[in-house]
């Protein structure tokens, strides 16, 4: 029987992301947007995702109605709406969808880039006006000139291309993408310096952080080409705004157009309403049918993944990016498999843990312990245990982690090790990639082994003795238990066995019990992956 689920959703979205949410089987819509009060406490009781903009406050008091509460989805980018500390200690992942807009930020920042050259907005109030002024709308070319594109990123980087398109040269400054990247999209990446001395044009599109924050001033601009247009599509701030407007004033820079600002909307005595050659919109970069309907889509697409049970969505308080390639996602359920394993070979609590990796990209180590704590920890707990809140179960239960990364591959390209110790004793899991996505255990404690975690493993340690083979084929045969694969490893020096019993379907207690048994066992452990 499938379980009905219950999404909730509060605000008005896009048709085209309810009719994903209507189509879903096993999904039951509820769709009420403007909800509030204790109506909204009311309808949150039975519901497993909430999806919202910003017209629902996702707060304590609304958790603690919405107690069956999965999924907490924000129809767009910003999250401010979302109490997301208190969701990730309840392991509530919320959703949002950040790249619906990107493509409209882009066109916005290409519409205000050729407005600006052409004088679109003044000439255009010139007319209505009742003048006719040609000679004063004098524009320029984009054609042949040079674009400073600061931080190249989504956004920087579909301006760069559609410029280009302009035969624009451009040139881009972003300290933390490779080289490599600059030069498959054809642009030079240079210093911040170079992009201000040479681009005729520049534009930014980083975040605001406290590195960009008025990272373009009065120096900055005056090391600019007499005449620089200037464009800002990203965030206020990234440009000083006092600095853009006296400069705008002196004729330094011939223009700018400008989207967002440090406070929104501005003061009515912005310096920027004084400015000459100023073009101004309200944040609309994001503004578009098709980007609504994207948001709408995207959410409710990665609402229902998310129900489903996956962690590759776009969650904001996820440990790591949400949407992942192929071989991360496959390294991810290996790590958190052999979690799962070292756990149930341990005796005891896990007191200390961590995680080795060889020959894994060091941006993937955060994800891939979050993957093998989830994995150590849920067999064991009651609680939801989830991607989003196993670091802090992890913290809270006093589980001292550690994660090391060692620059040179062993006998692998790939090789990732999970270590637990009890206060009894300690365990190993080694598992590694074979041609990026097929998934093998390699190693336990001293052993060497090579088979899949897939199905129910018996896990078996015997005295390397001739006959158990045999005797445990037999004891399974018998109660009609498939063995799929039987994979043995012997430890010579200490003269006992290993025995990694792949089974269709499960064993039961009795069996179990019946074979460790026997003189020679000494050790015998279902292992599950579920
Ligand atoms: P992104 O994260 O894909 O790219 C940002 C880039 O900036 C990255 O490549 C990063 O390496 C680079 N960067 C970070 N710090 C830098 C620094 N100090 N100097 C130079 N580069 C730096 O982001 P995105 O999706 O391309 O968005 C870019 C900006 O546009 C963001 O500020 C975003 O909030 C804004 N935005 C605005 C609108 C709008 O309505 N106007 C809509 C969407 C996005």
């Amino acid at each position: 029987m499938t379980i009905t689920q219950r999404v909730l959703v509060t605000d008005t979205i896009a048709e085209s992301g309810l009719d994903i949410l209507r189509g879903a089987e096993s999904v039951e819509l509820e769709y009420r947007p403007g909800l509030a009060g204790s109506s909204l406490l009311e309808a949150v009781r039975e519901a497993d995702a909430l999806v919202t903009r910003s017209g629902t406050s996702v707060t304590k008091e609304l958790l603690d109605a919405g107690a069956k509460l999965r999924v907490v989805a924000r129809a767009g980018v910003g999250f401010d709406n979302v109490d997301v500390n208190e969701c990730t200690r309840r392991g509530v992942l919320v959703i949002n969808a950040p790249t619906a807009n990107i493509l409209s930020a882009t066109e916005h920042t290409m519409a205000m880039l050729l407005s600006l050259c052409r004088n679109i907005a003044a000439a255009d109030a010139s007319v209505r006006s009742g003048e006719w002024q040609r000679s004063r709308f004098m524009g320029r070319e984009l054609n042949g000139k040079t674009l400073g594109v600061i931080g190249f990123g989504r956004i920087g980087s579909r301006v760069a291309a559609r410029a280009k398109a302009f035969d624009v040269k451009v040139v881009a400054y972003d300290p933390y993408i490779p080289p490599s990247v600059a030069e498959r999209a054809g642009v030079d990446l240079v210093s911040l310096e170079r992009l201000i001395e040479e681009s005729d044009i520049i534009t930014v599109h980083t975040p605001l952080t406290d590195e960009t924050r008025g990272m373009i001033g009065t120096a900055e601009i005056a090391a600019m080409r007499d005449g620089v247009l200037l464009v800002n599509c990203a965030r206020g701030g990234i440009y000083q705004e006092a600095a853009l407007a006296a400069a705008l004033d002196t004729g330094k820079v011939a223009g700018a157009a400008v989207d967002v600002f440090e406070s929104e909307p501005p003061a009515a005595d912005h310096p920027f309403f004084r400015a000459k050659n100023l073009l101004l919109t309200p944040h609309i970069g994001a503004n578009t049918l098709e980007a609504q309907d994207r948001v709408a889509v995207q959410t409710c697409e990665m609402v229902l993944e998310a129900l489903a049970g996956s962690v590759f969505v776009s969650a904001v308080n996820l440990p790591f990016e949400g949407r992942v390639d192929e071989t991360t996602a496959a390294m991810i359920r290996l790590t958190e498999k052999l979690g799962k394993f070292a756990t149930q070979i341990l005796r005891g609590a896990p007191l200390k843990a961590g995680i080795e990796l060889w020959g894994i990209d060091e941006r993937n180590i955060r994800i891939l312990s979050v993957a093998a704590m989830k994995g150590l920890i849920e067999p064991h707990l009651s609680e939801a245990v989830n991607f989003v809140n196993a670091e802090t179960i992890v913290a809270s239960r006093g589980i001292e982690w550690s994660a090391t990364l060692h620059a040179t591959p062993l006998d692998y390209t790939n090789l990732i090790t999970v270590r637990a110790r009890s206060d009894e004793h300690e365990v190993s899991v080694s598992g590694t990639l074979f041609s990026e996505k097929n998934q093998r255990i390699v190693g336990i404690n001293d052993f060497r082994v090579e088979f899949r975690p897939v199905r129910n493993l018996i896990y078996m340690i015997n005295r390397d003795v001739p006959g158990v083979v045999g005797k445990v084929g037999t004891i399974l045969g018998d109660r009609e238990i498939n063995i799929a694969e039987y994979n043995l490893s012997r430890s010579q020096d200490r003269g006992v066995a290993m025995a990694i019993i792949s089974i269709d379907g499960t064993v039961d207690t009795e069996t179990l019990n019946f074979l460790r048994s026997f003189r020679e066992v000494e050790e015998v452990r279902l292992i599950t992956f579920e």
